[in-house]
């Protein structure tokens, strides 16, 4: 029997404790919380998007928000299990005004760069042009001229794809989409699956 796609709250990654009271840039001050990563911590695929969205409604209802369903129906199209990826952000913690972006993210890379030295993931996959930028320090780069093909970024065998809000905003970004993760899958089930 074929199994059915069905969006998942994924765990959450307690912050460190090192980490928890970060103010390090002028988010601190908006942040009604902070959110380090979702999936399984020792996941060969690290996924980069720029900030995390709510993982609660306005009522504290946990719920899996848009760009949360459309990255995990694209996962789990090109195969890939929950565990097998782990998703986190430049940013930690979810801007909800107006902030120094370049500044902001600037600082943050720090958390993720540590993120990098503990999980050691094989593969990573950065979804949107801040998560490109910012993992390749490098404000010129974009997904467009990127995808498609594979890189080398921090160490780690890179590629990158359209960010799934993006996707739900431009349907015709979606074949691109679905390639990348093939892409993804593709190496994962050739060299870290079968290996
Ligand atoms: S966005 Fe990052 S650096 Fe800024 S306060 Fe939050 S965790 Fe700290």
């Amino acid at each position: 029997m074929e199994c059915e796609f069905s969006p998942t709250i994924w765990p959450e990654t307690k912050v460190p404790p090192e980490a928890l009271d970060c103010q390090k840039c002028e988010l601190y001050r908006q942040r009604s919380r902070m959110i380090w990563g979702e999936g399984n911590t020792s996941a060969p695929v690290l996924l980069i998007l720029d900030n995390p969205g709510a993982r609660e409604d306005k009522d504290g209802n946990a719920y899996v928000c848009g760009t949360r369903q459309t990255l995990q129906l694209a996962a789990f199209n090109a195969g890939f299990k929950a565990e097998d990826l782990y998703v986190t952000y430049v940013l930690k913690c979810q801007p909800k005004r107006q902030y120094n972006k370049e500044e902001a993210r600037g600082t943050c890379m720090e958390h993720l760069n540590n993120q990098l030295l503990q999980q050691k993931p094989k593969l990573a996959f950065c979804l949107g042009n801040v998560a490109v930028q910012w993992f390749f320090d490098d404000m010129e780069k974009d997904v467009k001229t990127l995808r498609g093909t594979w890189h080398f970024s921090k160490g780690i065998p890179t590629a990158v794809t359209y960010h799934p809000l993006a996707v739900r905003r431009r349907p015709n970004l979606l074949p691109y989409f679905t390639n990348d993760w093939e892409m993804l899958a593709q190496r994962y089930y050739k060299e870290i699956l079968h290996k």
